[in-house]
């Protein structure tokens, strides 16, 4: 018998069994053993899980309760986990390998956004229509649309759930979970504090296990209204078509090959380490990572010397440990991918600076670590500056002026994200229009709020999470016609 901890699904407010009987072994990326037991969900259990969400959405419990009222039970969440948030921290570093300083950060700011949706849940209006059509009047209303399903990725899991979540309770619809099976235990853990807070049973579900066998099912579930997916490109294919199939909405937040353009005009104190968080935070494995640094020809010497040199200091190690600056990788397979492209970048002809393989050293121990990589002189037509890494790998390319940068930056197939380094106003502002990214920072970098709209362009994905419009994609329209008018107008004739 395995001592490892071992947690279930939660369906209708309480704990349950997968009904296959399998669990899957969750490993800790810094030592690379299991140290959890995970249920391995199927459809079963999906249809089990929607049927709780639909039976909830429609009681009076949670579908009869007002919208203020709703809102109340959001604020009480949000208290709860901020009771939570350090224990949930714990748990997400454990299960995924992401610093402490960065999920504690997380898990610390996530209430806000059940505090910032449950004010918005009463403040959503609909219109009275000044009708052309004499003796009718005619309003709008805006109604939840029922069971929503979010499918998570491993890289920040209560992070970007509630980024669904928080806009999709506070519009009143019920949820079913599928978190990424690298990384599942937090969100188990708060479908707990959920429940303890007095959100009904059935509002939020979860059901863990590997995408074909649980995010497919559910994303294809007759009683599943609405899909909302993070993840990487084959994953959203494979849940958008399942979508498709049964004429449902879904959003999708993709991947990203974002630029992070430095002028020479720049404070370049500032720019080196906004590329540093780029790249390196999160040891990479972010969609907004910003993995394609462009220079401005006139400083790229100086500049790539600095960030080498800064790069260097990277303190590598214990996840757990607050002084740790660069984790180790979530996976194997990940940490495998990663050392490929790493090979292939070489293969390519790329300048090879900084690190360029496994980080061995004493204070990594047996985890997945992989140096900070920088390559330089990179094209923009290499695999390296055109697919997604998701690791701590920087590509370095050259641009002569802003027509240049803006050619290079927009030449991907993505658009999530893009970062401006200069002090030019004209310029900013400008550079900003022109870049087809859904966010753009400028002398900043990897900033999110509840209150900024996010999400991509091209294939980035489509939809945005947060900001008040995010509540929008969880609810839908109704035209209510009353006639006023003494008489029944000819039958025959559209009114
Ligand atoms: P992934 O696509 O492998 O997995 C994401 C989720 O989808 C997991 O829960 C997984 O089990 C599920 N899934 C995978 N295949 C599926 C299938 N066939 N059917 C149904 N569900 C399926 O992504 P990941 O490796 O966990 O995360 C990394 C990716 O996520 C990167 O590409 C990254 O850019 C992207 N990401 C995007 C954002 C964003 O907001 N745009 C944020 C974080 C991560």
């Amino acid at each position: 018998m395995s001592d490892l901890a071992r947690y279930n699904l939660f369906i209708n407010g309480e704990e349950a069994a997968p009904a296959g009987g399998e669990w899957i072994d969750s490993f800790n990326p810094y030592t690379g053993d299991p140290w959890a037991r995970i249920p391995r969900g199927n459809e079963t259990d999906v249809a089990r899980a929607v049927e709780a969400a639909d039976a909830a959405y429609r009681a009076p419990e949670w579908g009869g309760l007002k919208p203020s009222t709703r809102g109340n039970l959001l604020y009480k969440l949000a208290d709860a986990l901020a009771q939570e948030a350090d224990r949930l921290a714990e748990i997400e570093v454990r299960d995924n390998g992401k610093l402490i300083a960065e999920m504690s950060a997380q898990c610390h700011y996530i209430p806000q956004f059940y505090r910032y949706f449950g004010g918005l849940a009463d403040k959503v209006e609909g219109a009275v229509i000044p009708s052309d059509k004499p003796g009718m009047f005619t309003y709008t209303k805006h109604e939840p649309l029922g069971v929503v399903a979010g499918i998570i990725p491993w890289n920040s899991p209560l992070f970007l759930l509630t980024w669904k979540l928080a806009a999709a309770l506070a519009a009143g619809n019920t949820f079913v979970v599928k978190p990424s099976e690298h990384a599942s235990a937090s969100t188990i853990e708060f479908a707990k504090v959920m429940a303890e807070a007095g959100l009904p049973p059935g509002v939020l579900n979860v059901v863990t296990g590997y995408g074909p066998e649980v995010g497919e099912p559910l994303a294809g579930h007759p009683k599943v209204a609405k899909v909302a997916f993070t993840g990487g490109e084959m994953g959203g294919k494979a849940v958008y078509t399942k979508a498709a199939s049964e004429l449902k909405p879904a959003t999708l937040e993709l991947g990203g090959k974002s630029p992070n353009i430095v002028f020479d005009d720049a404070d370049m104190d500032g720019a080196v380490k906004g590329a540093i968080s780029g790249i390196f935070a999160a040891t990479g494995q972010t969609c907004i990572a910003g993995s394609r640094l462009l220079v401005q020809e006139s400083i790229h010497d100086e500049f790539v010397e600095r960030l080498v040199d800064f790069a260097k200091t990277a303190q590598m190690g214990d996840p757990m440990s607050f002084d740790t600056q660069v984790g180790p990788v979530t996976t194997q397979a990940q940490y495998q991918k990663i050392l490929n492209y790493i090979q292939i970048a070489k293969e390519e002809g790329a300048d090879c600076v900084l690190g360029g393989g496994p980080a061995e050293r004493p204070e990594c121990g047996s985890g997945w670590f992989v140096e900070p990589t920088i390559f330089d002189n990179v094209t923009n037509d290499m695999r390296i500056a055109q697919e997604e890494v998701f690791g701590p790998v920087l590509s370095v390319i050259t641009f002569t002026d802003e027509d240049d940068a803006i050619r290079i930056a927009n030449d991907t197939i993505y658009g999530l994200a893009s970062g401006v380094w200069t002090q030019n106003v004209k310029r900013a502002i400008t550079v900003s229009d022109r870049l087809e990214s859904g966010m753009v920072w400028v002398n900043t970098y990897r900033a999110v709020s509840y209150m900024s709209p996010f999400g991509g362009y091209k294939r980035s994905g489509h939809g945005r999470e947060n900001g008040q419009d995010a509540i929008y994609e969880f609810l839908q329209t109704k035209t209510v016609w009353m006639s006023t008018a003494e008489e029944v107008p000819n039958p025959f004739v559209l009114r």
